[in-house]
C-alpha cells in the first residue's frame, strides 16, 4: 500500500479544508455544514468530522473520506489528489467542473420544482372532481357518521352544506413508490375553502359501513391506517361548517367533531363555527430562534398560513385537551396572534373543556379519539 494514503487520511478535516478553499463551514451536529464548493449550495454540503464521510444534498457530490473529497473537489484522478494532500501545491479548483456541477445541480431542481408543480394541480383537480361527484350530506352516510359520533338529529336538525359523501370511496395511499388503494366504502366528505372561498381541497372519512357507523378500521398488511385524509390543498383553508348571516365571532377547532361540537352546544350564540382540518394550517409558521420554542410568536412572512375574514371581530380557537397542552398552545397562541396583527381590533381566545378530553369525547363519554390528527 502506498504509505502516502496512511499519510493523506490522517490530514486533520479543517486543515485539509483550508488548503482546498473551501470557506464558510460552520460546526454542526459533528459535521462541517455550509456551502459546497463546488456548485455553491447554500447549507447542503456536509463533512463527517469524524468520518470524514462529505455529502452535497444539491449537486450530489458524495464520498468516504479526505482523499475522495480532494478527487471530487479539484477533479483530479486519484494518484493526483494523493499527490496533492501530501504535498504542499494551493488547490485550483476546475471552474469548468464547477460550472458543470452547477447546472446539473439548477436542472435537477428545476425537475424537483416542475414535479410538485404537477402533483399540486392533480391533487387540487382530484379534489374538485370528488366534490363534484360527492352527494348532499343531509341523510345517509354523513347522518350515519354523526349519530354514532354523539350528534343527534335534535342537536343537528339541519347538517351543514360543507358535509357530503360517497357510498363507495376509495382510499388511495402512496406506499413505498406505489399508489395502493387500502380500502373503500362509504366516506364523508367534507369540502375545504380557501379565503377567497374557492375548494382547494377535501377532507375524507371513511365510515364503517356496519353500524353504529363509525371511522372504518382501514389496516393494510396488518398496519393500522388512519381513516381520515386530506386531498389537495388545506393552506389558509378551513371547512366552513356554518357562517351565520352578520357573524362577527369565528370559533374554529381543529377537528369536524370537535367543532362541531362546539355549533351543537350553541357555545358562541350567532357565531360562525369552521374547522381548521389541522393545528399547523391555524397556527401557520412560527418565528424559531433561541427561548422562542414555545412562545407562540408568528412568523409574519408567512402567506400561506389561515388568516380568518375581515368581518371576524372575535376568534375563538377550541383547545383540544387531549393533544399535548404545551406545544398546542404555542401553536393556537401563534395563530391567534398572527390574526390580531392582520386584523387590528381582532380579540383573539382560546378555550379549552378540560384536561385530557377533547370537546367530542365529553359528548360522547368516550376515552380520547384519534380523530383530530390523522388526517394525512
Ligand atoms: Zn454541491
Amino acid at each position: 500500500m502506498d504509505p502516502r494514503l496512511t499519510e493523506a487520511k490522517a490530514i486533520p478535516v479543517r486543515e485539509l479544508v483550508d488548503r482546498l478553499g473551501i470557506t464558510g463551514l460552520r460546526v454542526a451536529g459533528g459535521e462541517l455544514v455550509g456551502p459546497c464548493p463546488l456548485c455553491g449550495g447554500r447549507d447542503r454540503f456536509g463533512i463527517n468530522l469524524h468520518s470524514r464521510a462529505f455529502l452535497c444534498r444539491k449537486c450530489g457530490i458524495t464520498g468516504g473520506d479526505s482523499i475522495e473529497l480532494v478527487r471530487q473537489v479539484l477533479n483530479l484522478s486519484f494518484p493526483d489528489a494523493l499527490t496533492w494532500a501530501c504535498g504542499e501545491a494551493p488547490a485550483s479548483i476546475d471552474p469548468k467542473e464547477a460550472a458543470r456541477r452547477r447546472a446539473l445541480a439548477e436542472a435537477a431542481e428545476q425537475r424537483q420544482r416542475e414535479a410538485q408543480n404537477r402533483y399540486r394541480e392533480q391533487s387540487l383537480r382530484d379534489a374538485r372532481d370528488i366534490w363534484a361527484r360527492s352527494r348532499p350530506g343531509s341523510q345517509g352516510v354523513v347522518r350515519a357518521y354523526l349519530r354514532a359520533r354523539g350528534f343527534t338529529p335534535e342537536m343537528l336538525p339541519e347538517l351543514p352544506e360543507a358535509l357530503r359523501f360517497l357510498v363507495d370511496h376509495p382510499c388511495v395511499k402512496k406506499i413505498g413508490h406505489e399508489l395502493v388503494t387500502v380500502h373503500r366504502g362509504p366516506c364523508m366528505i367534507a369540502g375545504v375553502l380557501d379565503a377567497g372561498g374557492a375548494l382547494t381541497a377535501v377532507h375524507q372519512t371513511w365510515v364503517d359501513p356496519e353500524p353504529p357507523h363509525g371511522k372504518a378500521r382501514i389496516t393494510w398488511q396488518g398496519t393500522p391506517m388512519p381513516a381520515k385524509m386530506v386531498r389537495g390543498s388545506k393552506k389558509g383553508a378551513a371547512i366552513r361548517l356554518c357562517t351565520p348571516e352578520g357573524a362577527d365571532t369565528l370559533v374554529m377547532g381543529e377537528g369536524i367533531e370537535t367543532t362541531l361540537t362546539a355549533m351543537a352546544a350553541g357555545a358562541v350564540p350567532g357565531a360562525a363555527y369552521w374547522a381548521g382540518v389541522d393545528l399547523g394550517n391555524m397556527a401557520g409558521r412560527a418565528r424559531r430562534g433561541e427561548g422562542l420554542r414555545y412562545a407562540g410568536l408568528p412568523d409574519l412572512e408567512d402567506r400561506e398560513a389561515f388568516v380568518p375574514p375581515a368581518w371576524v371581530r372575535r376568534l375563538i380557537f377550541i383547545q383540544d385537551g387531549d393533544s399535548d397542552p404545551r406545544a398546542t398552545r404555542h401553536k393556537l397562541e401563534c395563530g391567534l396572534r398572527r390574526a390580531m396583527a392582520l386584523r387590528p381590533g381582532l380579540r383573539g381566545q382560546i378555550v379549552h373543556p378540560g384536561e385530557g378530553v377533547d370537546l367530542n369525547d365529553v359528548l360522547t363519554g368516550r376515552d380520547k379519539q384519534d380523530d383530530t390528527r390523522d388526517n394525512e
